[in-house]
């Protein structure tokens, strides 16, 4: 049976996460600190870590750092409640393999240790893919395709796409399209929006986006 280390010391999140992997298939180990993820990860030999920064006795890093010297070679997923770039630049560089900002969906979690596992795993709970009618944006990659045929989108060109596919039906107005895709910075009386609302009908299809007259433009889908 797959081995999981799980180090959290918050102990209803630990909790969450063995029963969820449990459930999945997997042996869990549940390291409560620091000291003890260091033992464990010697004495069980894990298949893959998960590794909360935060922990009460040890700096999450310290214990990556220390579990690598140690010769342990595990994938290491962090669980990190910090969203700051620098921490998570750090922990890869540290020596970990991915990691989560929590909270998070344990689906997500899931198709991550399962990546790093090697096991197969659904392309839709790491990619979130926005659907709508015929048109799929791969929000993680941010592709776009119609009828299953990739379409090329500028960068404004998806982010407009975006914008209405997250609000089918729902009428909106140029401004809401301008604060939604080019941000407050931009002059409200310029066409920008209807250059690329033309733009985006060619190439994903006229019918997609209906103009409702004086108020502004809806999704269709
Ligand atoms: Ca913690």
């Amino acid at each position: 049976m797959t081995q999981i280390l799980v180090v959290e010391d918050e102990e209803r999140i630990a909790s969450f996460l063995t029963k969820g992997l449990k459930a999945a298939g997997f042996g869990v180990t549940w390291a409560a600190s620091g000291s003890e993820a260091l033992a464990l990860a010697v004495s069980r030999s894990p298949d893959l870590v998960i590794l909360d920064l935060g922990l009460s006795d040890l700096d999450g890093m310290t214990v990556l750092r220390r579990m690598r010297d140690g010769g342990c070679a595990a994938p290491v997923i962090i669980l990190t409640a910090r969203t700051s770039v620098t921490d998570t630049v750090a922990g890869l560089e540290g020596g970990a393999d991915d990691y989560m900002t929590k909270p998070f969906r344990f689906a997500e979690l899931l198709a991550r240790v399962k990546l790093r596992l090697r096991l197969p795993v659904a392309a839709d709970a790491v990619h979130p893919v926005l659907a709508a009618g015929d048109v799929q944006l791969d929000l993680a990659t941010r592709r776009a395709f119609v009828d299953g045929a990739e379409v090329a989108l500028s960068g404004r060109e998806f982010d407009l796409a975006q914008a209405l596919m997250r609000r089918p039906g729902q009428v909106l107005t140029r401004e809401q399209l301008l604060s939604l895709v080019w941000g407050y910075d931009h002059d409200p009386g310029s066409n920008v929006v209807d250059v690329y609302l033309s733009y985006l009908r060619k190439k994903i299809g006229a019918e997609q986006i209906e103009t409702v007259r004086g108020l502004g433009f809806r999704w269709r889908g």
